[in-house]
C-alpha cells in the first residue's frame, strides 16, 4: 500500500495489556504507518495486566507481516503518583463498591486525563501525531474521564497546549464489550482473538490461576463480568448471524 494520508501517521496507543488497548493496538496496526505502544505503572491490583504486554507484543509481530514493521518502540512510565492520591479499589486492597456518589470506587480521579497529558508529552518528543485509546461510553463503568465529550475537550486542550495538531483516537467508543471482540475478528480474524482471549489481562484482582472461555480471571470482579459476559454475546451474535435464512 502506498503511504498517503491517514496511512502516513505515527500513532502512540495507550497500551495496558488488556482486552481494550489490545484491540486499539491492533486497530492502530492497520491505520497508521508508525506505531509506538506506552504503559503505564501505579500500583495498580491488576498487575498482571503490565507482565502480559512484553507477550503481546512478541505476538502481534507474528499476526501480520505489515504490523511487526509499523510496531515501533515501547514506553512504560511510573506513575506511582496515583496511589499517592489514594484511595481507590483500583489501587488498594479494599473491596470493589459503589460510592456515595454512584461512581464505583475502582475509579481513580483524572487518571485518563494524566495518561493523555502524558502520552502527549511523549507524542511530541517522539514525532508521534496521533493518540489512540481504548476508552468506551458503552461500557465506561460511569468513569468520567472515559466519555466522549472528555477527550475531545481534552484533545483541543492538548493541541493547543503542545502546539501541534494531535488527534485522539478511540475506536471502542460506541462500541459495547461484544463489539470489541467482533473488532478483533475483523482486525486480525482467530489469531488475534485467541490472543486476546490467553494473553491479555481484564481482572481487577490480579488472578491468573484459571483460563475460562473468554479468559483469564477471578470470574467474579466487576471486569471479569463484563468481559465473561460480552465474550457469551459475541458467541451468540454470530452463531444467530450464521443461521441459514
Ligand atoms: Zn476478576
Amino acid at each position: 500500500m502506498t503511504a498517503t494520508g491517514q496511512s502516513r501517521r505515527r500513532a502512540l496507543v495507550l497500551f495496558s495489556g488488556g482486552q481494550d488497548s489490545t484491540t486499539c493496538l491492533a486497530w492502530a496496526l492497520t491505520h497508521f504507518a508508525h506505531v509506538e505502544t506506552l504503559g503505564f505503572d501505579y500500583g495498580q491490583r491488576h498487575s498482571a495486566e503490565l507482565s502480559c504486554r512484553a507477550t503481546l507484543r512478541d505476538r502481534f509481530q507474528t499476526l501480520h507481516p505489515d504490523w511487526s514493521t509499523r510496531l515501533g518502540e515501547d514506553h512504560l512510565l511510573d506513575m506511582t503518583v496515583l496511589k499517592q492520591l489514594g484511595a481507590s479499589a483500583m489501587t488498594d486492597d479494599v473491596a470493589i463498591a459503589t460510592q456515595a456518589d454512584g461512581l464505583p470506587n475502582t475509579f481513580v480521579p483524572g487518571r485518563n486525563l494524566l495518561f493523555f497529558t502524558l502520552a502527549a508529552a511523549l507524542a511530541y518528543r517522539r514525532g508521534l501525531d496521533v493518540l489512540v485509546g481504548g476508552m468506551s461510553q458503552t461500557d465506561y463503568s460511569g468513569y468520567p474521564d472515559c466519555r466522549d465529550n472528555t477527550l475531545k475537550a481534552l484533545q483541543v486542550a492538548l493541541s493547543l497546549g503542545i502546539d501541534r495538531p494531535l488527534t485522539l483516537e478511540t475506536p471502542l467508543m460506541w462500541l459495547d464489550k461484544a463489539d470489541t471482540w467482533e473488532l478483533a475478528q475483523q482486525l486480525g480474524g482467530a489469531a488475534l482473538v485467541e490472543l486476546v482471549r490467553t494473553d491479555t489481562h481484564t481482572c481487577y484482582l490480579n488472578q491468573r490461576d484459571t483460563l475460562h472461555a473468554w479468559g483469564y480471571g477471578c470470574g467474579q470482579c466487576p471486569a471479569c463480568l463484563l468481559r465473561a459476559q460480552g465474550y457469551q454475546q459475541w458467541l451468540t451474535r454470530r452463531s444467530v448471524n450464521r443461521t441459514p435464512g
